[in-house]
């Protein structure tokens, strides 16, 4: 079987999907590629996430061929191949409909940088694409016009996309985007919050990023 620790790292991933409230029924999808073969292993179509396994999950090519699966894979497989071919970056990609976030893309709103978490994490406004219908590229296309140095983007009338180095680290910004998307709606009931200056947002992204979590994090910060 190919790509056996890449099939577990996205299983798991998509088995943390339920487990942080981010889907309902077969809702969402989590993917990796490989680097050395530039294959995509990708969630099924229309499994409910308590039967995937490793094994269920389907690796397909840059061109959309399954190489490996006896599933059909997920249906935003053309939009996720279509990130990965456009950002060599891109390791790994997370789609929810998370409620929170999701009542943003609703009403095409993107998410200002009124906390230091959203500062931290995505270290500039978490943008709102345009609305782009499912099943093919478009969505594909209108992540990468829209989403910036973000690694979330909210689309609109849809949901939320999360990209990054690695699976987990996709998988961290979808979660963290529901967790401060809940937070900023809380803030709403009860005035209007103001964004942090562009100082403040780099130097809170830069030390997030670099150095929290490291022997070098000062006790002061
Ligand atoms: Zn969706």
């Amino acid at each position: 079987m190919l790509l056996e620790q890449l099939r577990y790292d996205v299983w798991k991933a998509n088995q943390a999907l339920p487990k942080y409230g981010l889907v309902a029924w077969t809702s969402g999808n989590v993917s990796g590629r490989d680097l050395e073969t530039g294959y995509v292993v990708i969630k099924p179509s229309g499994l409910l996430f308590e039967d995937l396994t490793p094994e269920n999950m389907v690796v397909v090519d840059l061109d959309c061929n399954v190489i490996e699966g006896t599933h059909g894979a997920s249906s935003d497989t053309a939009s996720h191949v279509y990130v990965y071919r456009h950002r060599p970056d891109v390791m790994g990609m997370v789609h929810t409909h998370s409620n929170y976030a999701t009542a943003f893309a609703a009403v095409g709103k993107p998410i200002p940088v009124y906390l230091t978490a959203i500062a931290d994490e995505f270290g500039t406004t978490i943008p709102c694409g345009g609305y782009a219908r499912i099943g093919g590229k478009q969505i594909g296309e209108e992540i990468l016009r829209s989403i910036g140095t973000s690694p979330a983007i909210l689309m609109k009338q849809h949901g939320v996309f999360t990209v990054g180095k690695t699976v987990e680290k996709a998988l961290k910004a979808a979660v963290m985007v529901e967790d401060v998307a809940k937070t900023v709606w809380l803030a709403l009931q009860i005035g209007q919050p103001e964004e942090l200056d562009a100082t403040e947002v780099n130097a809170n992204y830069e030390r997030y990023q670099t150095r929290y979590g490291t022997a070098n994090a000062s006790l002061n910060e």
